[in-house]
């Protein structure tokens, strides 16, 4: 792809407003305010509530397969038809998200997911030194360790089957051990003696409570002089290739820099400004265990189920499901359910007789890759949303290139793959 020229250019000027106070929008602030802007963030509810409250914690540079890849259309009618599967689509939601699907199985050409591997891996490959650093800056380093990441195989053929994901992670450079059932065992007792193999990466980290780092940052950004106002926007107002206004509930308000960071709501909000973004919300659920007696202690992902169980502050979390149900359906908690029987499965004896369930909202593009970086069409818009499964790693480093951006500084990722105009 051409080097984009909207990954260098002037700085965009005046006070910088963000809409969204997820952990995209959050990163982006503290990034901002420690360069020494005036910088405000509106969200309508509190900072961390939506999507960045219950993720799964990963924070994975080896995190480079794209969700659409190579033969994927063969197993979607097998994972659609079973009850203890990873995808679901509510029929009446179907029309409204065939276009993104036909994009998204589109994607999943050889070559198309070797080019998105590449821009994920590239974007991820620096969120752990970039987290170091704001948990440095915002007193909370205990929420980021540093243990790594298994992948778990019931046979030696399951492990094959997930070659080209190897290959696309050996071509990434991220260093990964292939464990037979005994040194797996060792390593996690707690485990199912299902699995015959694991594949361990130690590159890999997590965070013990996704939520409460989003409230640390917001936090240290309120205490450096930046202000989170709380507040529904409801449209943006263009003219002569600026984003003049935006109206909310609560007023307008004049805008200097604006950074679109409103998570899976983001398309619909610009669309008020004529803009089209393919965005789905990919409704994922968790169910969070207190502090149960024995767990595994490295994030685990159970490659055919496709969840992943994961330590946090004061519990265990299963987290997984991928439900097309657009943004206003309400949560459908049989599928957190499920999470936990199979999380039984995964962990005989789970003691979860206290247990808290949970759905959010990832934003979704077809391509599995963020809209990153300035718009085309208003000089003085910036994206930075749309990280789908991986939004909590996106963040750190998202959030650096919007600082980078609004600096004049140029980012030190290439921004062509992340491009607004792609679609
Ligand atoms: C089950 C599950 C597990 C996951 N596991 C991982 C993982 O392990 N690692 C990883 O990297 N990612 C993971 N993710 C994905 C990650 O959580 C998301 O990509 C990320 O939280 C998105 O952050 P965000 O800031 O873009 O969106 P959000 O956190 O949803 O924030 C958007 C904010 O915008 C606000 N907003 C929206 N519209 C408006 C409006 N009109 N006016 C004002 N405010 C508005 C919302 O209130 C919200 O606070 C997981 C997601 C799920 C569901």
């Amino acid at each position: 792809m051409p080097p984009d020229p909207a990954s260098r250019g002037a700085p965009v000027g005046g006070p910088v407003t963000i809409v969204g106070a997820g952990i995209v929008g959050i990163c982006a602030a503290s990034w901002l305010i420690r360069d020494g802007h005036d910088v405000t963030v509106i969200d309508a509810d509190e900072p961390g509530n939506r999507c960045s409250f219950g993720n799964a914690g990963g924070i994975c540079p080896g995190s480079v397969v794209p969700m659409g890849m190579p033969g994927m259309w063969k197993k979607v009618p097998g994972w659609l038809s079973d009850p203890q599967g990873p995808l679901f689509i509510r029929l009446a939601h179907l029309p409204a998200a065939l276009p993104w699907m036909l994009a998204f199985l589109a994607s999943g050409r050889r070559e198309r997911a070797e080019a998105i591997s590449a821009a994920m891996a590239a974007l991820h490959s620096q969120t752990i030194v970039r987290y170091r650093d704001l948990v440095a800056w915002a007193g909370c380093q205990e929420l980021l360790v540093e243990r790594g990441q298994l992948f778990l195989y019931e046979s030696r053929d399951e492990l094959e089957g997930d070659g080209f994901g190897l290959e696309l992670r050996r071509r990434a450079g991220v260093v990964m051990e292939v464990l037979e059932a005994d040194a797996l065992r060792q390593l996690e007792p707690a485990l199912d003696h299902r699995f015959s193999h694991a594949v361990f990466l130690p590159g890999q980290a997590q965070c013990l409570n996704p939520h409460r780092l989003v409230q640390e940052l917001a936090a240290q950004f309120v205490a450096d002089g930046g202000r989170i106002e709380r507040a529904l926007v409801q449209r943006l107002e263009t003219r002569d290739g600026q984003v003049r206004r935006i109206v909310t509930e609560a007023g307008e308000r004049r805008i200097g820099t604006l950074v679109m960071a409103a998570g899976a709501w983001s398309a619909r909000l610009l669309k008020t400004a004529g803009i089209a973004i393919p965005l789905e919300a990919e409704r994922g659920y968790h169910v969070t265990v207190a502090d149960p007696d024995h767990a595994p202690r490295i994030q685990a992902m159970w490659a055919r189920r496709k969840f992943v169980v994961t330590p946090q502050e004061g519990g265990l979390r299963l987290a997984g499901t991928d439900e097309f149900a657009g943004l206003d359906a309400a949560p459908d908690m049989r599928r957190a359910q499920k999470l936990l029987d199979q999380g039984r499965e995964l962990i005989p004896g789970l003691d979860a007789t206290s247990h808290t369930m949970w759905m959010g909202h990832r934003p979704g593009t077809p391509d599995s890759l963020p809209v990153l970086g300035r718009d085309g069409r208003y000089v003085n818009l910036l994206h930075a949303f749309g990280h789908g499964h991986t939004g909590l790693m996106g963040a750190s480093v998202s959030g650096h290139v919007i600082a980078d951006l609004v600096a004049g500084r140029r980012p030190e990722l290439d921004l062509a793959p992340y491009r607004p105009e792609r679609f």
